[in-house]
């Protein structure tokens, strides 16, 4: 019962023959999660006899007799995704290593370029050779790279699931990822690159707008949003109706283009940007979007996306029962964002003597070390220091780590605070002060050290046993190897 929908107290599984492939490709995962497991050398010896399971689900030529577990892995291999350490596993154009929602492996084409595997597009000290992948990859995929830490230490590469949290396996994921997979192949249909590739998608990639948008407008233009339609299709939804106004269904186009909230805000927005007619944008298929940037110069299309992602960001506030922004508020923000990009580009070429160095990008200073001086002190043990850290993460990307070392009489050793770049969430970039803290404190102090966070996820990363698998995995094993020099402890504070 498994398959029934949840309403009838089932665990929402509509698709049998998916929901099956989501169970052998579980048994795939374990030859890699518990390679030494009873299971796994049962599979091993009677399907792999030759080899360990990284060749056989990437080398392509499975020489299974078994029609079933060969299923499975279709699945997994989709799924599955390479944690970059040294890179030297990985083949740069035919490997899943990219994270992002869709498309793990580059979108850009191989063309001439001769490199082969991701160890030749690392420096030694695991940073992105950043003139490497200028030269050969298309914009959106440098972004996404730039976003991976590797292993400052050369550690292996390894394998986890790309759409399990934390890239551990469980069968909902797989069964959701494969549902996903289903869906968009049948709708992109004869597309000979229904991974982005296509040339069409150059209206989103090519936009002017933060990569977060990209992302979005991706998702909206594969159907791949989680509307209350689609969550009801996979059966995680009781009903399909939009939660906002309860009107009619909710798909990409109503929650976008035919919702009360979307066209108020669309309303708002043309008061003062130039956009388009909502009641002439179709909903004819699930390339609507596409068809409808085609006809628009850049930078209305970029209002566009703008405005689009936000409606889509109010929506969710509502879904998530939090108090919507105000309209005006939405307004001001869309705009200033707007304009201080335009604004860059008017600099660039009204006065091109004066390059680069006229535009001051003004970081904003991070808030870390505000929260951590709004935190309330308390003393560490007697002869330890204290190292509180804190990330922050905004909305446009930016973001901060600050940390600061105290004695046990609350005397500061040290503090700082600096910005993040590339950084993928606020999770990344409280992993990211702890790392830049822990190493701080241990060139500055010879005590054992108190680790202070208020990220309880992070802590529990930090903590926990066995090989992590997350997209943060280099960081994570980083911060564990300092740990492991000198006496250290870590606890979490409630910060309100
Ligand atoms: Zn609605």
């Amino acid at each position: 019962d498994l398959v029934q929908p949840k309403s009838k107290g089932g665990a929402g599984f509509r698709d049998f023959r998916i929901f099956n492939q989501a169970l052998l490709a579980r048994q795939a995962w374990r030859l890699i999660y518990k390679p030494d497991s009873l299971c796994a050398q049962v599979l091993k010896a009677r399907y792999y006899p030759n080899g360990n399971i990284q060749d056989t689900v990437f080398s392509g030529n499975a020489s299974s007799s078994s029609q079933a577990i060969s299923y499975g892995l279709d699945l997994l291999k989709k799924g599955l995704i390479w944690r970059v350490g040294n890179g030297r596993s990985i083949r740069v154009w035919r490997d899943n290593w990219i994270p992002r929602p869709f498309s793990y492996k580059p979108i850009t084409l191989q063309g001439r370029c001769r490199i082969r595997f991701v160890s030749d597009l690392l420096n030694n000290n695991g940073s992105w050779n950043a003139a490497v992948l200028q030269e050969f990859f298309l914009p959106a995929d440098v972004v996404e790279i730039l976003k991976i830490r590797a292993s400052p230490r050369q550690e292996d590469d390894t394998l986890a699931w790309g759409p399990g949290k934390y890239g551990v396996f469980s069968v909902r994921s797989a069964y959701e990822f494969g549902f996903e997979e289903a869906h968009r192949s049948s709708a992109t249909g004869s597309s000979a690159h229904p991974d982005g590739r296509r040339s069409c998608w150059k209206l989103i990639w090519s936009s002017d707008v933060l990569p977060t948008v990209k992302n979005f407008a991706w998702r909206v233009a594969t159907n791949s949003l989680p509307t209350w339609r689609n969550k009801n299709r996979r059966g995680l939804e009781v009903h399909a109706l939009c939660p906002v106004c309860a009107s009619e269904p909710e798909d990409c186009h109503h929650a976008l283009c035919r919702c009360t909230l979307s066209r108020g805000l669309w309303d708002t927005m043309s008061e003062v940007w130039p956009l388009p007619c909502l009641a002439t944008v179709l909903n004819n298929g699930d390339e609507w979007l596409l068809h409808m940037l085609e006809p628009l110069q850049e930078v209305e299309r970029s209002m566009v996306l703008m405005t689009f992602w936000r409606a889509w960001h109010i929506r969710n506030e509502i879904v998530h029962h939090k108090p919507p922004p105000p309209m005006e508020a939405s307004k001001r923000f869309l705009v200033s964002y707007m304009d201080s990009l335009i604004g860059i580009k008017t600099d660039l070429s009204s006065d091109p003597n004066r390059g680069k160095s006229y535009i001051t990008y003004e970081p904003r200073m991070p808030h870390a070390i505000l929260n951590i001086a709004e935190r309330k002190w308390s003393a560490p043990k007697l002869g330890w220091v204290k190292l509180e850290i804190d990330g922050s993460f905004m909305d446009d990307g930016s973001a901060g780590a600050g940390m600061v070392l105290r004695d046990d009489k609350g005397a500061i050793i040290f503090s700082s605070c600096r910005q993040l770049f590339s950084c993928r969430d606020a999770l990344e970039a409280e992993l990211c002060a702890c790392m830049e803290g822990l190493s701080f404190a241990l060139q500055r102090s010879e005590l054992p050290v108190q680790m202070e966070m208020d990220s309880i996820v992070a802590v529990k990363l930090i903590q926990a046993s066995g090989m992590d698998r997350s997209v943060y995995t280099s960081v994570i094993k980083e911060i564990k190897y300092l740990m492991s020099l000198r006496e250290t402890c870590i606890t979490h504070v409630n910060c309100s």
